[in-house]
């Protein structure tokens, strides 16, 4: 049977979340501008621990098919992919281990939506800190966070008031360490939550001073819980929207990024894919973002990859699955 994300080492999970329709969705739909709606559904898999998930364009009857590990509909809220997915893995922390999580997809997917979340209903970010805090409460723990950004290659501290580049560096036993990085100590959700926003806030206006790039970076939030001798970390990573660029149309500084994304998202895909097979040669060093995550992703680390799919869009949908079941092949 497949592995739980707590029970065996070195595996990492893919899941699936479809946010539900906006109302501008149903409206152009009417419209005519959306030219196609996904229809997914899913059904057990006999025995294993898995899904099969189907996608079906409304419009030219065209379907595929792909198997993963669990899938959350348009119902199922974050406080039940948090519950299911993330808190099991939480305790280890508090034991030392590391791991991660990931939302991945297109842009306007759900991707933020889900780690961050809104006041009223608060992402998987939230919820983490929150459940560690309550944790540490009457022990010895401390927690602390960093945050950055993976903009071009290049990894940002978002807690420094300045933008400022830091540069991964190799220690004796060849890991990386991102060298000078902020850690800030974090007692309550009021003092995480003031820490964060003002993190966020600076991610939208870092390197042109006015674009909002924060889709086009991978933004790494890490708790660090240290318990006497040991220290575990929790990443919990919005990462850029993947595009396909035979449909977007982007040129210049956009096709750069975008070039950029994509070549990270496939490094990715492919740590995850040799980490799921067992390959003995993990390529954590073809990209920054993988490389600096090394140190949990594989191992005793445990990882999560939250596939995040726009119900109107069809394309993207197929583009974001495939890529997702691709990694977690076995
Ligand atoms: P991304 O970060 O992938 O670009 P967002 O998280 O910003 O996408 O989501 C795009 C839009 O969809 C936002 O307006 C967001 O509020 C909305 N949205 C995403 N997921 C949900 C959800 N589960 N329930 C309700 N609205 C959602
Ligand atoms: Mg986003």
């Amino acid at each position: 049977a497949k592995s739980h994300l707590h029970s065996v080492a070195s595996q990492v999970r893919v899941v699936l979340r479809v946010r539900p329709f906006l109302p501008c969705e149903t409206q152009s739909k009417e419209k005519g501008v959306v030219p196609c709606v996904s229809v997914l559904d899913s059904e057990n898999g006999t025995g294993e621990e898995e899904v099969t998930v189907h996608l079906k364009d409304q419009w030219t009857s065209r379907k595929e098919c792909y198997k993963l590990d669990a899938f959350f509909n348009q119902e199922n809220s974050v406080d039940e992919i948090f519950k299911s997915e993330v808190s099991a893995v939480i305790p280890g922390i508090f034991r030392g281990f590391n791991a991660t999580i990931f939302a991945y997809g297109a842009t306007g997917s759900g991707k933020t939506y889900t780690m961050q979340g809104t006041e009223e209903e608060p992402g998987l970010i939230p919820l983490a800190m929150s459940s560690i805090l309550s944790m540490c409460r009457g022990s010895e723990c401390s927690v602390e966070i960093s945050y950055y950004e993976v903009y071009m290659d290049r990894c940002y501290d978002l807690l420094e008031p300045k933008t400022k580049e830091i540069l991964p560096l190799d220690d004796k036993e060849g890991r990386v360490q991102l060298k000078g990085l902020s850690w800030v100590p974090v007692h309550s959700m009021d003092e995480f939550n003031e820490v964060f926003s003002t993190g966020i806030q600076r991610r939208k206006v870092a390197h042109t001073g006015l674009n909002d790039v924060s889709s086009r970076s991978h933004g790494v939030l890490t708790i660090a819980v240290s318990n006497g001798a040991v220290r575990g970390k929790l990443n919990l990573i919005d990462l850029a929207g993947n595009e396909d660029n035979r449909r977007t149309g982007n040129e210049g500084i956009r096709l750069m990024e975008s070039a950029k994304i994509n070549q990270s998202l496939l490094a990715l895909s492919n740590v995850i894919y040799a980490l799921n097979n067992n390959e003995p040669r993990v390529p954590y060093r073809a990209s920054k973002l993988t490389r600096v995550l090394q140190d949990c992703l594989g191992g005793t680390s445990r990882a999560l990859m939250i596939a995040c799919i726009n119900p109107s869009s069809y394309q993207e949908a197929v583009h974001t699955v495939s890529l997702a079941a691709r990694s977690r092949q076995v």
